[in-house]
C-alpha cells in the first residue's frame, strides 16, 4: 500500500501527544508526592512511626522518661521531617501544629506539648495512642492530636492515585483535542501537496495547461507558484516548438512544390529538358539552402553554441563594405545608399563576419521595402558608452501592431508579398540572435525619429574598455 503523508503526520502527532500525556502524568505524580511530603514537613506533621522509634531510643538512652518533657519539642522536630530539611523548617516555624502527649507504662503523662505533664491518661485515650516499645516491652504511649497526623502510607497512596487518575483524564481529554487540531493542520498541509501531485501527474501525461491554485504565502505557496511558473514556461516552449515545426514545414513546402511542378512538367514533356528550364529548380534549391543555413544559425545562437571570432571591429569600415556590396542592387532599384559616421568611432569587440551578416540582413530588408527614388542611410554614432548603428529607409514602414513581432522567427507583415521577394521571415530573428550574442540590443521604429515615413532598425553594441579609438573618415 502507498505510504500516505497524512497518516505519517497524524501518527507523529499522536506519538508526540501520547508521550506528552505520559510524561505529564509521571511528572505530576512525582511532583505531587514530593509536594505532599514537603507539606508534611513544612507543617510539622508528625509521623507516628518515626516518633515511636525516636521516643523508644530516648527511653533506652536515658533508661527512663526523665527530661523528656524538655526534650519533646526537639524530638518531634527530628521525627517530623527527618534530617536537615525538617530541622530547618521546624526551626523556622518554631512550634508544632499537633499536640503530642507522652505517657509512661502507667499511663502517667511525662511530657505534653500542650503543657500538662503529671496527669494520668484515661485508659480510653491510652488505647488510642501509639505504643512505645523497647525490647518488646511497652514502656509508654504517645498520643498525637491533629487532623493530619493519622494520614497513613495507604491513604497517601490512594490520594496520589486519585491525583494521577485526574491528571490522566485531563491529559487524555487534552490529547484528544490536540489530535483533532492536528488532524486539521495535517489536512491543511497535505491538501496543497495533493493538488501539486495531481497537477504534476497531468503535466507528465501531456496536459501542460494544468495549474495549482495558490492560496498561502508560505513555503507551500511558493512551491505552488514555482510549479505554475514552470508549467507556464513548459507550455510556452511547447507552443513555440509546435509553431516552429509548422513554420518550417510551411517554408519548405513552397520551394519543394515549385521544384516538384517544374520536374513534373519536364517529365511530361511540357517543358523541353534544356538548361533554361532547370533554372527555376536551381532558384528554389538556393532558397531551400538559405533557409536551412538560416535555421542552423538560429539553432546555434539559441543553444549558445554560436562560435564568435571576437576581434576589434571597425563598424564604419564594415558599413562601407556592406553598402558597396548592395550598391549594384540599389542602383537597379533606383535607391540611394549612404553611410554616415562621425570623425572617430570606437571599435567594438565582435565577429566582423557575423556583424556583417546583421547589417546585410537589415540592408536587404530596407532595399526590399523601399520604392524607387528612396534613400537608405546607415548611420553610426557613439551613444551611452556604446556604438549605435541604424539602418533608416524611406520605404513603406511597418504597421505599429506588427512592430513587436518582427524579430520573431518566421514573422512576415505581409506573407505573400515577402515570400515573393525571397524573404524567409528569419532575417530579423537571426539579426537579434547575433546582436544579443555580442551583448547588444536591437529594435525597430516606424517611422524613425526625424523622418515622416519609412523604417529604422537600431543596433546598440557595447564598446570594450580596452577598445582603441581610431580615426575614421566619413563617407
Ligand atoms: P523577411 O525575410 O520576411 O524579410 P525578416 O525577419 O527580415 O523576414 O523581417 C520580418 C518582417 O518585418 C518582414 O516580413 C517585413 O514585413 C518586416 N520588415 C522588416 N524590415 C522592414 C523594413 N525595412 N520595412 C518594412 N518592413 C520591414
Amino acid at each position: 500500500m502507498m505510504d500516505r503523508l497524512w497518516i505519517k503526520l497524524l501518527g507523529a502527532f499522536t506519538l508526540v501527544i501520547l508521550v506528552g500525556v505520559a510524561v505529564t502524568v509521571v511528572l505530576a505524580r512525582q511532583g505531587t508526592a514530593t509536594q505532599f511530603s514537603h507539606f508534611m514537613v513544612g507543617n510539622q506533621m508528625v509521623r507516628p512511626a518515626a516518633l515511636q522509634e525516636v521516643l523508644a531510643e530516648y527511653y533506652q538512652q536515658h533508661d527512663g522518661w526523665q527530661g523528656i518533657d524538655a526534650a519533646l519539642d526537639q524530638i518531634i522536630l527530628a521525627s517530623s521531617g527527618g534530617g536537615m530539611m525538617g530541622g530547618m523548617m521546624g526551626g523556622m516555624m518554631g512550634m508544632t501544629n499537633s499536640r503530642v502527649i507522652v505517657a509512661d507504662d502507667q499511663n502517667v503523662v511525662v511530657a505534653d506539648t500542650g503543657g500538662r505533664p503529671g496527669e494520668r491518661l484515661l485508659s480510653v485515650l491510652a488505647d488510642r495512642g501509639w505504643p512505645i516499645e523497647v525490647d518488646g516491652r511497652r514502656v509508654g504511649t504517645v498520643l498525637i492530636d491533629g487532623a493530619m497526623m493519622s494520614i497513613s502510607d495507604m491513604q497517601t497512596d490512594s490520594l496520589l492515585g486519585g491525583i494521577t487518575r485526574a491528571v490522566l483524564v485531563a491529559g487524555l481529554v487534552a490529547g484528544l483535542v490536540a489530535l483533532a487540531l492536528a488532524g486539521l493542520f495535517v489536512r491543511q498541509i497535505t491538501r496543497p501537496l495533493a493538488a501539486l501531485n495531481e497537477a504534476s501527474r497531468r503535466i507528465a501525461a501531456g496536459d501542460l495547461s494544468a495549474r495549482v491554485l495558490v492560496k498561502s504565502r508560505d513555503e507551500l505557496g511558493n512551491l505552488a507558484q514555482a510549479f505554475n511558473r514552470m508549467a507556464a514556461s513548459l507550455q510556452t516552449q511547447e507552443t513555440l516548438r509546435r509553431n516552429l515545426v509548422a513554420d518550417i514545414a510551411h517554408e519548405l513546402r513552397t520551394p519543394l512544390a515549385g521544384i516538384q511542378g517544374t520536374v513534373e512538367a519536364l517529365e511530361d514533356g511540357i517543358f523541353p529538358l534544356v538548361p533554361e528550364n532547370l533554372e527555376p529548380i536551381h532558384e528554389q534549391v538556393t532558397v531551400l539552402n538559405r533557409l536551412v543555413e538560416d535555421l542552423r544559425t538560429i539553432a546555434h545562437a539559441e543553444a549558445g553554441s554560436l562560435a564568435l571570432n571576437l576581434a576589434p571591429v571597425d563598424l564604419a569600415e564594415l558599413a562601407r563594405n556592406q553598402a558597396a556590396t548592395f550598391q549594384s542592387l540599389a542602383v537597379s532599384k533606383q535607391v540611394q545608399v549612404v553611410v554616415e559616421t562621425p570623425e572617430s568611432l570606437p571599435e567594438v569587440p565582435g565577429d566582423s563576419q557575423r556583424l556583417g551578416q546583421v547589417l546585410g540582413n537589415l540592408l536587404n530588408n530596407a532595399l526590399r521595402h523601399t520604392p524607387a527614388g528612396g534613400t537608405i542611410r546607415i548611420v553610426l554614432q557613439p551613444k551611452d558608452g556604446m556604438v549605435q548603428l541604424a539602418v533608416l529607409d524611406t520605404g513603406e514602414g511597418i504597421p505599429a501592431e506588427d512592430l513587436p513581432f518582427i524579430f520573431d522567427r518566421f514573422f512576415r507583415a505581409d506573407r505573400s508579398r515577402s515570400r515573393e521577394t525571397g524573404g524567409s521571415g528569419l532575417g530579423l530573428a537571426i539579426a537579434r540572435q547575433l546582436v544579443e550574442a555580442h551583448g547588444g540590443r536591437i529594435w525597430a521604429e516606424s517611422p524613425p525619429q526625424g523622418q515622416s515615413c519609412g523604417t529604422g532598425v537600431y543596433v546598440m553594441l557595447p564598446v570594450a574598455q580596452q577598445s582603441v579609438r581610431k580615426s575614421v573618415a566619413g563617407s
